[in-house]
């Protein structure tokens, strides 16, 4: 037979330290556990440190916006709306900076202790709550990292960079072109001609032999 579950040590409040220090931590008693009490929640929270992908992610720090409703219902506390989170990267093609706030839509039944919900799934399935609070930030994680970018974009259309160059195409003119051509070709092309569209046509090509030497 399993021993006592040992008294959570953090049950207690302890004194001199508000529970409302963590705004991601809802405390429930104002909303009630009497189904269909409605609860609106508008509040920033600051964006702990990790939030992020390879190249884009919220600043630590960063100012969340929470427009959520908590809704009381017979398994536990149903909460929809949605976070505003502030996102800085760089684009994927371009390398420019990027910063842009995602809106991001959730809905999440968080269930009580000891509720049907609660027994029947996993404890990876369902969210739980906590006594009489209920911890907003692994939702939000969750839903901010599955939908950061992997390859972020400054603009739909960013045309990256030049690749003989390195500039960032979209700050150069149309016709940004490099009339430079690897020596090793040049031989070749001297030997073979080149098509009459090509503008090195009418270079004279490079001088000495005309066999190609790699080293
Ligand atoms: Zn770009
Ligand atoms: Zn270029």
């Amino acid at each position: 037979m399993p021993a006592a579950p040992a008294p959570r040590r953090d049950a207690a409040p302890s004194p001199g330290r508000r529970p409302s220090a963590n705004p991601w931590r809802i405390d429930l008693r104002e909303l009630g556990r009497r189904a269909g009490a409605l609860q609106e929640l508008d509040r920033t929270a600051p964006a702990p440190d990790g939030w992020k992908v390879e190249l884009i992610g919220v600043p630590a720090g960063g100012e969340v916006q929470l427009h959520l409703r908590l809704e009381s219902v017979m398994e536990g506390v149903l909460v929809s709306g949605r976070f505003d989170v502030p996102v800085e990267g760089s684009c994927a093609r371009c390398l420019e900076p990027i910063a842009d706030t995602l809106t991001l839509p959730v809905q999440e039944l968080y269930a009580y202790e000891g509720s049907t919900t609660e027994a029947t799934s996993e404890e990876d399935e369902v969210r739980r709550i906590d006594g009489d609070f209920l911890d907003l930030e692994p939702l939000a994680r969750d839903t901010v990292v599955l939908s950061l970018p992997l390859s972020p974009v400054c603009t739909e259309d960013c045309s990256g960079l030049c690749v003989d160059c390195g500039l960032r195409l979209d700050d150069l003119p149309d016709d940004h072109t490099h009339e430079t051509t690897d020596p090793r070709w040049a031989g070749l092309a001297e030997r073979f001609g080149v098509p009459s569209d090509d503008p090195l046509a009418s270079s004279p090509g490079t001088p000495g032999d005309d066999t190609t030497k790699e080293n």
